[in-house]
């Protein structure tokens, strides 16, 4: 980029699922719009996830089931949650708002809130994978929730709670799971098929299709990486590596890099870091996955992806730089290949952070001091399914509309 000054009327920083679908939905309102990142879109956490989207997940992991669980996760022996000690100390006071939040009373507010998201999200999903020429990576075959060791009730109560939102589930024996997934080791006793969630085969393929819808809705990118934000008598200077631009509305959309951009601004943003890892192996064509696979007691993931079968790990709690520690991976990769049949591994072993909030809801809103300045983070473990409406909700509010969901429970005021 030139030393210009360029002009737009919104700049959003961030090309993930979450800064691109801000862009697609500002673009579509007519306004000029410049959406920035340091990578192409699509290369970071919306690019390395489970690519579920999920019409289930309303109940975060701070529920009530947490407490229940923390003994077992205090020996920092379990594939489903570790921890760095020393991250725990220094963030104590975001880990006690966060167990707070898995308070019983905390659970119905927070459910409808993800409720109201996530519909709207799913419903452009399925609109836009359409408009940018995507259609082919979505698949409409549920995802399928399942426990060793029975677990009926806990699978019921989960199925019943889905219900009084008027989420359809399924729930299946051993006999029904191969009939679903004839491909798999009939290790599971009991399934949950979250019937209206749909998968992708490539998530960050997906982010790029929809910026290529951006641009072709007359939306520019721009590769660059952002330094700071500053604010104008009139609007907003974006400081890049190259260069700089101006713009009457900033969005700040950077996943789990947003708190660093806003701490000069005087906003401490408690952002924390969910970090996960994945790694692809080569499958075998005869054993093919229809869909996702959640162990739920072995904590992992499985997803049929492009170029493989993608184990996905559970939550470490530390920086979000911090070096890899393959650990959970390598607790649940031998746990996978007992249940489907695949080959070597494909690539490297990925990591990225989920953004999580104490209350495991995002920020979608204006920020309290600043006019112009909106923002747009905090995803957690359902950002790929959340981006959309995400995105759409900022949009809309930036162009003086209502959104189409509620969106009270997501104001930043609640934190900053
Ligand atoms: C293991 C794992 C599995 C998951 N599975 C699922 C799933 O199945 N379904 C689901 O819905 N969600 C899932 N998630 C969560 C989901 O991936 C995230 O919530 C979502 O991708 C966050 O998107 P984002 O756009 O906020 O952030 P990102 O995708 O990280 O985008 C932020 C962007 O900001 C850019 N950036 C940062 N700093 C700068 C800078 N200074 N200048 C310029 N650019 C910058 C980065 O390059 C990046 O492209 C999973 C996450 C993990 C880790």
């Amino acid at each position: 980029m030139s030393g210009e000054s360029k002009q737009a009327d919104v700049v959003v920083l961030g090309a993930g699922i979450v800064g691109t679908s801000v862009a697609v939905a500002a673009r579509q309102r007519g306004l000029s719009t410049v959406l920035i990142d340091r990578r192409e879109p699509g290369c970071e956490t919306s690019y390395g996830n489970a690519g579920v989207l999920s019409s289930g997940s309303i109940l975060p992991l701070n529920k009530p089931s947490l407490w229940r669980a923390l003994p077992g996760y205090l020996t920092n022996t379990s594939a489903a949650l570790r921890f760095n000690p020393s991250w725990v100390i220094r963030n104590a006071d975001w880990v006690a708002r966060f167990l707070a939040n898995a308070a019983p009373s905390k659970v119905l507010p927070r459910a409808k809130a993800l409720h109201g998201l996530i519909g709207a999200s799913l419903k452009l999903h399925r609109e836009w994978i359409v408009k940018a020429n995507a259609a082919e990576r979505i698949r409409e075959t549920g995802w399928l929730k399942v426990w060793r060791s029975g677990a009926l009730d806990t699978a019921k109560q989960e199925q019943a709670f889905l219900a009084s939102f008027g989420i359809k589930s399924e729930l299946l024996d051993r006999q029904a799971i191969s009939a679903l997934e004839p491909n798999i080791v009939p290790v599971y006793k009991t399934g949950l098929l979250h019937s209206q969630t749909a998968s992708v085969d490539s998530p960050g393929a997906v982010v790029k299709a929809y910026a290529r819808m951006f641009a072709g809705l007359g939306g520019e990118l721009l590769q660059s990486d952002v330094k700071a934000i500053e604010p104008l008598a009139d609007g907003w200077s974006v400081v890049l590596g190259d260069g700089a631009m101006s713009a009457r509305h900033i969005v700040v959309a950077l996943g789990p890099w947003s708190a660093d951009l806003l701490r000069p601004l005087g906003y401490r943003t408690p952002l924390a870091f969910e970090r996960g890892y994945h790694q692809e192996f080569a499958p075998n064509p005869a054993r093919a996955l229809q869909r996702p696979i959640h162990d739920a007691e072995g904590a992992f993931l499985m997803t049929p992806m492009e170029n493989g079968i993608r184990v996905t790990s559970g939550v470490e709690l530390t920086d979000r730089d911090a070096p890899s520690s393959f650990t959970q991976l390598d607790m649940v990769v031998p746990l996978a290949r007992g249940v489907v049949e695949f080959g070597a591994a494909v690539g490297e072993p990925w990591r990225g952070a989920r953004p999580t909030l104490p209350d495991s809801l995002p920020m979608i809103g204006p920020a309290p001091r600043h006019a112009g300045l909106w923002l747009a983070f905090g995803n957690q473990h359902i950002g790929f399914t959340t981006g959309p409406a995400t995105g759409e909700a900022i949009a809309a509010m930036i162009a003086g509309e209502q959104p189409s969901f509620e969106v009270s429970a997501f104001a930043p005021e609640r934190y900053i």
